[in-house]
């Protein structure tokens, strides 16, 4: 027997599932997650959804997002809920330590781990793999799963509207990403009763003043464009982080910016955490930002949208990426 088999045989009777999602969960992450959640409780399963680290709090319109577990907040109630675990997803995220501390649980269990993911270089520590580095997103693969295990039937429109917000928000709205499968789910998704429109409203147009302002200050102040290297970097320092009582998340969609700008084809946004500096990548075309980040930047992600952290200053880091330019990117 396959392993997607044994797996459709293991729901056949209720099992205590988790899911789990990568810290600073995106649209992509808490979308495919509380699809599969409200589905296999459809199902009759225990289920419990368990994040490192919390979500934007536009996305909470999505149904049952409040019982998503918060790792930073509910170490003892996750542990508890991964001891008694039958069965393990890992949504959106290619290795363990993109969950950070419960990693280190997740290897001593001996559940059933079912990884469904579409980043580049996924890890080997799960009984099934459901991949595919050309998904749109996990939401697109999560959908697909529902097919393979016999859920089709099941979706109603909460579960729809969690997938939709997967699809647009990796997609940034059909933009990117997209294949033939892309369109044809989302046209499935629409005959489940969403509001495509209330949706977009929900997903873009829940901004704050602040974070609007914040991005005008990125480019008018923040902003460096190389041009011999169709480059551009935004940089936000510790002092921007308390100007503008930046949050999780408000940075969110900034990066994207710098490639509007025609003759930019690699972006960074950089930012000084508390501990680490992040960095985000985007790229047009051929460039591989997922290489960069996977081999300079201790991070992994996709061809066109990666990012990493390291430790050390600022000026570390961005010295760091203008001095790789030249390996990946031809000088005009
Ligand atoms: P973002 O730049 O929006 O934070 O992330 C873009 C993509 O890169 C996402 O698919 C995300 O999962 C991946 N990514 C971002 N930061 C990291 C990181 O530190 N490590 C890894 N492995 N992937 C990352
Ligand atoms: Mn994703």
């Amino acid at each position: 027997m396959d392993s997607l088999s044994e797996l459709k045989d293991l729901l056949n009777a209720p099992k205590n599932v988790v899911i789990f999602s990568h810290r600073n969960p995106d649209g992509d992450a808490i979308g495919s997650s509380l699809a599969l959640h409200l589905m296999l409780e459809k199902n009759g399963h225990q289920v419990a959804t368990a994040f490192p680290s919390e979500f934007p709090s536009t996305l909470s319109f999505l149904k049952d997002s409040d019982r998503i577990l918060i790792h930073d907040f509910e170490a003892e109630e996750i542990n508890k809920r991964i001891r008694r675990a039958d069965i393990m997803f890992f949504l959106d995220f290619s290795g363990l330590d993109r969950i950070d501390k419960m990693g280190e649980q997740v290897v001593l269990s001996q559940a059933f781990k079912v990884h469904i993911d579409h980043h580049l270089d996924p890890e080997p520590f799960s009984d099934v793999m459901y991949w595919d580095a050309d998904a749109s997103s996990t939401s697109e693969l999560v959908f697909s799963f529902f097919g393979e295990m016999g859920f089709h039937r099941m979706i109603d429109s909460d579960i729809a509207n969690c997938l939709m917000t997967g699809l647009i928000s990796d997609t940034g709205s059909f933009k990117y990403n997209v294949n033939p499968k892309t369109f044809n789910i989302a046209g499935d998704l629409l005959k489940y009763g969403i509001d495509i429109n209330s949706l977009q409203d929900n997903i873009y147009n829940r901004l704050s003043e602040k974070v609007l302002r914040l991005l005008g200050h990125c480019l008018v102040n923040r902003m460096e464009i190389i041009p011999e290297y169709k480059a551009g970097i935004i940089k936000l320092y510790k002092e921007d982080y308390a100007d503008f009582n930046i949050q999780r998340g408000d940075t969110e969609g900034i990066v994207n910016y710098l490639l509007m700008i025609n003759e930019v084809e690699i972006a960074a946004l950089i930012t000084e955490q508390p501990t680490i500096i992040k960095i985000s990548l985007r790229s047009k075309g051929n460039i591989s930002v997922q290489e960069i980040a996977r081999d300079h930047f201790k991070g992994g992600g996709h061809k066109n949208a990666a990012g990493g952290a390291l430790y050390g200053s600022m000026d570390y880091v961005v010295t760091k990426f203008k001095n790789l330019l030249p390996k990946y990117i031809k000088k005009i």
